[in-house]
């Protein structure tokens, strides 16, 4: 039978891409049973055609149909909530099917086989078919029944699966997403119960700011709901993805904890005192849980949001669940900003309320409304500052209309903080364990201004984070930039500041210098290294700075220029002066391709060629190409990209060999280099210099070296002629088009491909390109395209 058509499937028989047959939460547990060697606790999944089933045999669409027509206003939390429950109310009214009741039962008994128990204890939680998708986060939307025991418990629960998909929080998701209610189905995982004496959750991105480089571990004793609820402040364990360590950890102190009673139920207990301030997890157990993050991530390629849990009786790890993160792995593929360091606000003048951790950045302020009732939170009004214990999922309607929200308890990953950075508004958490809680010391009513980025509530409104706000607002209005034909990509020097920069509406890096890399990391010559016996260094170093750049703008495409140094600028490097030649004219010396076939050089060539085979084959950053500087004549450029396919590097559909056109030659001579290459980069800060006569650095003819002049302009033209005519590409690097606009708009005229320039300038580059786009297009359609062309050539 068709997987599609079964009742039930057991997690070894799922894949990830069966989310539409039992939801992300089963696939999800499915694909890393079937195909990692993470500790996934045994179970089975009921299908999307079991619920389906059932809804079809018990006729039960019809009636919700008409129960949600009456569903005229979602923001009324009154008639959202009394739709939502007759809702709930009709699927629980059906009686299952009893082929489903047989299957379920049957696959309960195996399970007790499995687990070596009769009558396990299982856990039964819903996985909803549009669950848990990167764009679609109903993370912890529907209901989790823990410690069920018999198969007659579990098929209740399976049903009460089934009407969670009908909470009132679903409901209002789903209508704001657009998904049609009945569309969306839903599996029931049915699973080995863990019993948790230490449980909570880990991410594989810092989920507050976007920082991927390290795991975060949230731990708290007990059961893990009330890491999740929030109900506990969790410590927090951060380890380097890079080199497997802890290098942060904050314990905080947990005074209860909910554990599971003998007869199955659980019960919210007191955490005793000698464990209340001692760490959660030992350092063993951290890197054990960081190991199997790490190795979750790598099978799913993305950020990975897990539950865990220390098994009482066993002190096993087991991994209980693993999504995709919602946020920033959409952010961040998008070339989103990830949050930077902003500056404090002048705060000496207002006095500090409460502390609490930064769950979602930002600042605000605003008039206090602080809300301990649930069912007052109809009273909760746009645009006020929501101060609780702590949110709960059918508080969302209200968390929609919340500047900000403080809260007594929760750490990064609790309801209020998922949700407010979901939302995107400033949010802090855990006020409680920093101090005071916010509830008691947040008077209802007075202003404050939340500063979230650092975690502190200041009494009465800061006009600075006022204004923050609206050139927040403004900006955001303002920064629409139309996609353009002309692609616009940026120049990068620091690697360092890739994800400073990585939010920049820009195609793509254009010019990554190797040279800056060697200055940030390396500071030694390369030959030295090699003759020190540290080749490994080069490569290594090297290798790290692409990554930061790579790995910062995926998928966006990355131009690596190999080496450009002159003798004069290796030769302070550490270990130089040996190798480098006392050169008159530097400039036009021992620079650029030259070097790599030179044997003198080779090897160091050879150093950089690996580099780049590391970062795509071994990190696996497929967007990084590269491109040879100062290549003098067409042997050059086939020696060079001779040695590159020796080393690894070939040309091919997704790795591509630029040519810098900075020389003379490269353009004179473009209808033969075309054969060595994929298309060119213009550099015209060398070929003004080499058109024009004109040493570059040389002050006493800087007034004659200009970029715009006709000659230069002629080349371009050329070259952009001569690489079209064969299919190739041609961009431009140098400085010329970041300061000069008309430049800019000329090369666009020409019919230059992309455009690189320095960060400050891409998003005055994207608009002008956009414009002047769409000028040429209306210029070809009135005719006056013509005359427009001709005035190019300004004399
Ligand atoms: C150029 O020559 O225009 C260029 C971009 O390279 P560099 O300035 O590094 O020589
Ligand atoms: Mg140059």
């Amino acid at each position: 039978m068709k997987k599609e058509e079964q009742f039930l499937l057991w997690f070894e028989q799922l894949e990830r891409k069966d989310v539409d047959i039992v939801g992300g939460k089963s696939s999800s547990l499915g694909e890393m049973t079937a195909k990692t060697d993470v500790p996934v606790p045994y179970g089975f999944a009921t299908t999307a055609y079991a619920y389906r089933y059932f809804i079809k045999e018990s006729g039960l669409e019809e009636k919700m149909r008409a129960i949600l027509s009456e569903l005229t206003d979602v923001e009324n939390s009154a008639l959202l909530r009394s739709v939502s429950s007759r809702l709930r109310d009709a699927i629980m009214a059906e009686k299952m099917p009893q082929d489903l009741q047989d299957a379920i039962g049957a696959a309960y008994v195996e399970l007790g086989k499995r687990v070596g128990e009769e009558n396990p204890y299982v856990a039964v939680r819903s996985s909803a078919t549009a669950e848990d998708l990167p764009d679609a986060s109903f993370a912890g939307q529907q209901d989790t029944y823990l410690n069920v025991q018999g198969a007659e418990t579990i098929i209740a629960k399976v049903k009460e699966c089934y009407a969670s998909c009908f909470t009132d929080r679903a409901v209002y998701y789903r209508e704001k997403q657009g998904f049609d209610h009945i569309e969306v189905a839903l599996s029931a995982v049915v699973q080995m119960m863990v019993f948790s004496k230490t449980s909570g959750v880990m991410f594989t991105v810092n989920v507050a700011t976007g920082d991927d480089n390290n795991i975060l571990i949230e731990a708290a004793f007990g059961l893990g709901e009330y890491v999740v609820q929030g109900t506990v402040t969790p410590d927090n364990y951060t380890i380097s993805k890079h080199d497997h360590k802890i290098i942060d950890r904050c314990v905080n102190e947990q005074d209860i904890m909910l554990v599971r009673k003998k007869g199955g139920d659980c019960e919210e207990v007191q955490v005793p005192e000698e464990l209340r301030k001692v760490q959660t997890l030992t350092d063993e157990q951290i890197l054990e849980l960081a190991d199997y993050a790490k190795k979750i991530e790598q099978h799913y390629g993305c950020y990975m949001d897990m539950e865990w849990g220390v098994d009482e009786r066993t002190n096993k790890i087991w991994i209980l669940q693993a999504r995709p993160e919602t946020v920033w792995s959409r952010r961040n593929k998008e070339g989103g900003a990830k949050v930077q360091e902003s500056k404090s606000m002048t705060t000496t003048d207002h006095k500090v309320i409460v502390k609490g951790l930064p769950a979602s950045p930002g600042k605000v302020s605003g008039r206090v409304h602080v809300i301990l009732d649930p069912s007052r939170i109809d009273e909760f009004k746009e645009g006020e500052i929501l101060v609780t214990e702590m949110t709960a999922p059918d508080w969302v309607p209200a968390m929609k209309k919340a500047k900000a929200i403080v809260t007594d308890s929760g750490g990064m990953t609790c309801h209020a903080s998922i949700v407010s950075r979901e939302l995107g508004i400033p949010c802090i958490v855990g006020t409680k364990s920093r101090g005071e809680a916010a509830t008691v010391t947040i008077p209802d009513g007075i202003d404050v201004t939340i500063d979230a980025t650092h975690g502190v509530v200041y009494e009465g409104i800061i006009e600075e984070a006022k204004k923050e706000n609206q050139a927040g607002a403004a900006v955001a209005v303002a920064e629409y930039f139309p996609p353009t034909g002309t692609k616009v990509y940026m120049n990068l020097g620091d690697p360092e500041l890739a994800d400073k920069y990585s939010s920049l509406p820009c195609d793509g890096i254009g010019l990554m210098r190797e040279e800056f890399i060697w200055t940030t990391y390396i500071h030694e010559h390369p030959l030295y290294l090699i003759k020190t016996g540290h080749p490994e260094k080069v490569v290594d170093q090297l290798a790290e700075g692409m990554r930061q750049v790579c790995q910062a703008m995926a998928p966006r495409p990355v131009t690596l220029r190999f080496s450009d140094f002159k003798s004069s600028e290796y030769r302070d490097l550490k270990g130089g002066d040996e190798f480098e030649p006392y050169e008159p004219s530097a400039l036009l010396g021992w620079r650029g391709a030259s070097r790599y076939y030179d044997p003198k050089y080779i090897e160091a060539f050879k150093l950089e060629c690996q580099a780049v085979v590391k970062v795509r084959e071994e990190f696996g950053l497929k967007n990084l190409n590269v491109m040879i500087p100062f290549c003098r004549n067409v042997e050059e450029c086939e020696k060079v990209v001779k040695i590159m396919a020796e080393c690894g590097l070939e040309r091919g559909k997704d790795f591509k060999v630029w040519l810098m056109a900075e020389i003379p030659s490269n353009i004179i001579l473009a209808d033969q280099f075309n054969k060595y290459v994929d298309g060119y980069s213009i550099g015209s800060n060398d070929l003004t210099m080499l058109v024009l006569g004109c040493d570059r650095d040389n002050d006493t003819v800087s007034h004659i070296y200009d970029e715009r002049n006709l000659a230069v302009r002629r080349a371009v033209r050329h070259l952009i002629e001569v690489a079209h005519s064969e299919g190739k590409t041609v961009s431009i690097c140098g400085q010329a088009p970041s300061v000069y606009p008309e430049f800019c708009e000329f090369l666009i005229k020409s019919g230059i491909d992309s455009i690189s320039v320095n960060p400050d300038t891409v998003k005055f580059t994207k608009k002008l390109v956009a414009q002047v786009e769409q000028r040429v297009m209306l210029d070809a359609l009135t005719g006056r395209g013509r005359k427009e062309v001709e005035e190019l050539d300004w004399k």
